[in-house]
């Protein structure tokens, strides 16, 4: 006796006497995927069960023993009709699926062919995953014509006698980035994508031992412990004299966060941009890699609850992720953020905390 002779044929040729059989407490004792299970039941119910036409179920139990259906073929025929509103609709696909001939496969096509609505269609869209070993990979759906273009614009000079993938992703960033197909880029172009600059910060982090009076303008107050108080200008000439003249420079709170941006006449808001920046350099939402530059400045408490627009309560957030941030304090969806320790923070609609580790407050004081 060949026992898998014997299986294969019980879950073939025998399928519906086996499913006359069913026993839904027997399988999932013998340790049967419950999954599995589930649509071994529903087969029971189409082949066995009520039903409002006892003369089509018989044909079609005839059929599936005639044919020799397995178990499989069954659970595909009820998987790809199912969506099929109507139940006589669906006893007539049912009917003629089990005359198909042939494998799993050609029934599959014949579903394809036969049950409207079966093709989904494809989204127009561009994703991008998370990043692995530094890199990313993006995905992008469009109608055929646009396609073609770009396959045939990155094929252009590619030299098929060598992988090609690699040097279609070569022209793809050539284009990307707005140079022309040969030679390698001089500098940058002014119609591609723009590299991203890095500026420089100074991130000077403030002993916990000064206390920062807010409140003063444009100039931050700072409070020492021997009761005296300077200015934060006065602080950074005292201990970082010689690089202020060229570097932006930032001072930083163990406890309150960012407290103020040194350099030239800036702009209130634009200084606090760098400063939101600087506290969190990508946006804060977890898996999120907008980069602070490409992000919006989000007040954590909503400007129409009366959130104000200083360093505490903004964030850089991506657009994405500042139209579903749950604003309103009684709505938690999607999550929101919070202030922690100086850090715009990620809280999930369940309270959960997700440290932001990438900002300056993480560098100074982690
Ligand atoms: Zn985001």
């Amino acid at each position: 006796m060949n026992l898998f002779r014997t299986l294969i044929q019980t879950m073939s040729g025998a399928a519906i006497d086996v499913l006359a059989d069913f026993d839904k407490q027997l399988a999932l004792d013998a340790g049967m995927d419950p999954n599995r299970v589930r649509e071994w039941e529903g087969l029971h119910a189409v082949y066995f069960g009520k039903t409002s036409s006892r003369q089509k179920q018989r044909i079609a139990r005839e059929k599936a023993q005639r044919k020799g259906f397995s178990l499989d073929q069954l659970v595909l025929i009820e998987r790809r009709i199912k969506k099929v509103a109507s139940n006589r609709t669906r006893t007539k696909l049912r009917l003629m699926l089990l005359d198909a001939t042939g494998n799993y496969k050609a029934l599959a096509r014949l579903a394809r062919k036969i049950v409207p609505g079966t093709e989904k269609p494809p989204r127009k869209q561009v994703t991008f995953t998370r990043s692995k070993a530094g890199c990313r990979t993006m995905t992008v759906t469009a109608s055929d014509r646009d396609m073609s273009d770009l396959e045939h614009a990155l094929m252009t000079g590619v030299d098929t006698t060598k992988p090609v993938a690699p040097q279609m992703l070569e022209n793809f960033l050539r284009l990307m980035r707005g140079y022309h197909a040969e030679g390698s880029p001089p500098e940058e172009s002014a119609h591609g994508v723009p590299y991203a600059v890095p500026r420089p910060l100074l991130l000077i982090p403030l002993p916990d031992w000064v206390k920062i009076h807010q409140g003063t303008g444009d100039e931050t107050i700072l409070q020492l412990t021997d009761g005296t108080s300077i200015t934060g200008a006065e602080f950074l000439n005292q201990h970082y004299a010689t690089a202020e003249n060229h570097l932006e420079a930032a001072t930083f709170h163990p406890e309150e966060g960012a407290v103020n941006l040194y350099r030239g006449r800036r702009l209130a808001n634009e200084k606090q941009r760098v400063l939101a920046r600087a506290t969190s350099p990508v946006c804060p939402v977890p898996d999120c890699r907008h980069s602070a530059d490409a992000c919006e400045i989000h007040h954590i408490t909503a400007w129409k609850h009366g959130g104000e627009t200083n360093i505490a309560n903004l964030a850089p957030l991506c657009r994405y992720h500042n139209r579903v941030n749950d604003d309103d304090p009684g709505r938690s969806k999607r999550g929101r953020i919070v202030n922690v320790a100086g850090t715009p923070t990620w809280r999930s609609p369940r309270g959960r905390i997700v440290p932001n580790t990438h900002g300056a407050m993480h560098m100074l004081f982690a």
